[in-house]
């Protein structure tokens, strides 16, 4: 989601910006620019609607041209997707910025900049940036301090780049609730959103942290924490390995991905597992300790990740004997809720800058639980950084809008966890060597699975002219079931809805229609008999169903019910075999489509604002 890339050097920095927004191109935005500016005090600024390629055709050697420069994506939060609303924003000819986040209060500090004769322009939040830093700037005595008493202004997130036209030597930069990571060259300095945008340029980086000010010149980076003190921020060496623009000879991303699942999953479990259980230390440093103590398990996530959470609940009440809650970041973290003693809070997100899971973590803090951690695809994130304990999934860069390779291997470290806690709180042995033997087969699993491919293509036919469906599944199969639901709306555009199947009677029946499809996951377990009579319910209103299924489950293909055979496997390991066949079937369906399948509409990766 929106990105930011600034560079200051004494090179022309034009390619740096916009490689740097090209490889965050797969986040998903609506608009970019970027402004440059000489040594000479040259200044020159381009905007676009749409993708990068159209700000950089829109590039020439009059207009592309800088020693310095900010550049952003946009993803647009006030005002429409306009070529005006995009990114830099300028006060008075001299103030530029770019901005990731929402200034809450900009219908307040318009009203004052009004007052103060500055015109608004734009329909963003983010102007009000630009003209409170120039309105304080005769005051303030240096961009730095204006920078810093503006601040003080805004409420809500940012993280933004600020560059003065009277002076080509700085870029000042602020973070507050979205992220921000100065990249350090040799004689030349960046700045980015992410790490990823600069690993062409460097691979040495300092993370800002919440109210950090900087003032970024060609050779020096001087931090201020959000009282203004200097502070030193270490220096992290970063080993990713990262590729943006690779395929891998698949058409998408998401293909990729999917087929990426029995590889990351292995690495996954790499290390972390020997034949008779759990190799000491997996979840960090003094973890072991700590998750002794747990006697209660509260898990915050949105979208793919919470649906992950779902799941784990299942496993850490069923297996683990550890009661869990799981609910979303964005209803936590603004309602009271209860502490339970020895109580673990458990962040997942793929990318670790989730705004609301980053801020859920920052109250849980002040609540009062014993110990926070984190479930994480990216070791350098905020998430990994501020919890207590981290638990890297492995998975690899995903490009993809829609989640799958990052889903599966966070259910896969929440079969671990599951392991971890119930050895503590008295897990069945059976229970354990089940979950075990799960794990060593899981890889293989996936790719067996993998393999119902090009039957679910043929499948995916059938759903091109429906605009309505419904996913059911029961038990630790309902989040699957919902998992499924979103990965079709994402990327089809298909209104789906998943429901516990056991729910149908209480108002989704009245839907069903030979127009609405319903897509049911039916492992072989002690709910099939129950899940059977669920399908006869829809079966007798008409229904076309879509039933995947163990084959021992004993489902027949007829003219109102289609049955795919997904391979056998023990329970533990069902709901990450059971997600695989629902990641193709939407992407099939997206595919014959013909939608934007990796970066869909009014989506974006890497959700940093709330
Ligand atoms: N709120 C700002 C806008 O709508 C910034 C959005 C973003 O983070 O890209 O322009």
């Amino acid at each position: 989601m929106c990105g930011i890339v600034g560079a200051i050097a004494e090179r022309n920095v034009v390619e740096i910006l916009l490689e740097g927004l090209r490889r965050l191109e797969y986040r998903g935005y609506d608009s970019a620019g970027v402004a440059l500016l000489s040594n000479n005090g040259d200044y020159s600024q381009v905007r676009r609607t749409g993708k990068v390629n159209e700000l950089a055709n829109a590039i020439d050697a009059k207009n592309g041209m800088g020693n310095v420069g900010i550049a952003h994506t946009r993803w647009a939060t006030h005002g429409g997707v306009t070529e005006n609303n995009a990114h830099p924003h300028v006060s008075k000819d001299r103030i530029s910025v770019v901005h990731n986040g929402i200034i809450e209060n900009y219908q307040a500090l318009r009203e004052e900049l009004k007052a103060q004769g500055y015109s608004i322009d734009t329909d963003t939040d983010t102007e009000t940036i630009a003209h409170t830093v120039h309105s304080l700037l005769a005051t303030s005595g240096s961009l730095l301090a204006a920078v810093q008493n503006a601040v003080k202004k805004f409420h809500g997130a940012y993280g933004t780049v600020v560059m003065d036209r009277e002076d080509p030597s700085r870029l000042i930069v602020a973070r507050s609730g979205s992220p921000l990571v100065i990249g350090l060259g040799i004689g030349e300095n960046f700045i980015a959103s992410d790490q990823m945008a600069l690993l062409p340029v460097t691979r040495r980086f300092i993370y800002l942290e919440e109210g950090d000010v900087a003032e970024i010149t060609r050779r020096e980076v001087k931090i201020y924490d959000a009282y203004g003190q200097p502070v030193e921020r270490g220096v992290v060496e970063s080993n990713i390995n990262h590729d943006a623009g690779d395929k891998g000879g698949y058409r998408h991303y998401m293909l990729k991905e999917i087929y990426e699942q029995p590889t990351v999953v292995r690495n996954g479990l790499q290390g972390r597992i020997n034949d008779s259980g759990l190799v000491s230390g997996i979840f960090g440093e003094g973890a072991d300790e700590l998750l002794a103590k747990v006697k209660h398990v509260q898990i915050i996530a949105c979208g793919t990740s919470y649906h992950a959470g779902m799941t784990a609940r299942y496993w850490l009440e069923q297996y683990a004997n550890v009661s869990c809650n799981v609910e979303i970041a964005s209803e936590f973290r603004y309602r009271k809720s209860v502490v339970h003693p020895n109580s673990l809070l458990l962040t997942i997100s793929q990318s670790g800058e989730t705004a609301d899971t980053l801020a859920a973590l920052r109250l849980a803090k002040e609540l009062g639980y014993m110990a926070s951690l984190t479930v994480c695809n990216v070791e350098s994130s905020s998430l990994v950084r501020e919890s207590d304990m981290a638990f890297m999934t492995k998975a690899g860069a995903e490009i993809g809008v829609a989640s799958t390779k990052a889903f599966t291997t966070q259910l896969t470290a929440f079969l671990l966890l599951t392991i971890a806690l119930g050895e503590k709180n008295g897990m069945s042995a059976a229970d354990k060597e089940m979950i075990l033997s799960g794990l060593h087969s899981l890889p293989s699993k996936i790719e067996e699975t993998l393999t119902l491919a090009k039957s679910i293509e043929v499948l995916a036919e059938e759903f091109s002219d429906k605009n309505h469906s419904l996913f059911l599944g029961r038990g630790e199969q309902y989040p699957i079931a919902m998992e499924g639901a979103l990965k079709l709306k994402e990327i089809s555009y298909i209104h789906a809805e998943a429901y516990a199947s056991g729910e149908l009677k209480h108002g989704p029946l009245a839907l069903i229609d030979e127009k609405m499809p319903v897509i049911v996951v039916a492992p072989n377990n002690e709910l099939l008999e129950k899940l059977k009579s669920n399908v006869e319910e829809v079966r007798a209103r008409g229904g076309i169903m879509y039933v995947f299924a163990d084959k021992n489950a004993n489902f027949k293909s007829d003219e109102t019910m289609r049955v795919i055979n997904v391979p056998n496997c023990n329970e533990a390991i069902a709901p990450i075999v059971y997600t695989l066949p629902l990641q193709l079937l939407s992407y099939y369906v997206a595919l014959i489509k013909g939608t934007d399948v990796d970066q869909p509409r009014n989506l974006a990766k890497s959700v940093t604002v709330e």
